[in-house]
């Protein structure tokens, strides 16, 4: 979890140089307090969140490489270069499901040009959870 570590230090960082310099403004000038703290908040927001923003693409919580050749499950993606399992994204998730209603659907497609008169009409499972 390298990249997790290392946007964890950068983010801890960001937060004690913006803390320290709105601390260094206000002791050092007459400004006032909260148009201060305004700006050294909206200025954490902006740096944390593009520290974190590479997290939410495809990329390798170990080594930080892309995902694209990972060969993916519902358990996750294989990085190619580390082997480090990683959560699957959304999208790929959302991928499986169309893959296995798709599955579902042309084996219920199947069974209904092979069923007998007296077969069930559908043989497609009820999903659980
Ligand atoms: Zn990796």
């Amino acid at each position: 979890m390298k990249l997790l570590e290392t946007a964890r230090t950068r983010a801890l960082w960001i937060v004690v140089g913006v803390a320290a310099t709105a601390l260094g403004v206000l002791a050092w000038t007459t400004l006032p307090a909260w148009p201060v703290v305004g700006v050294a908040v909206a200025t954490l927001v902006v740096a944390v969140n593009t520290v974190t923003s590479r997290l939410a693409k495809d990329t390798c919580l170990a080594c930080g490489k892309s995902l694209k050749d990972a060969t993916w499950s519902e358990h996750g993606g294989i990085c190619s270069h580390c082997h480090q399992i990683n959560p699957p994204t959304h999208a790929h998730l959302a991928k499986l499901d169309a893959a296995r209603a798709r599955e579902l659907l042309e084996a219920n497609r199947q069974a209904s040009t092979n069923a007998r008169p007296d077969a069930p009409a559908s043989n497609v499972p009820d999903r659980q959870a």
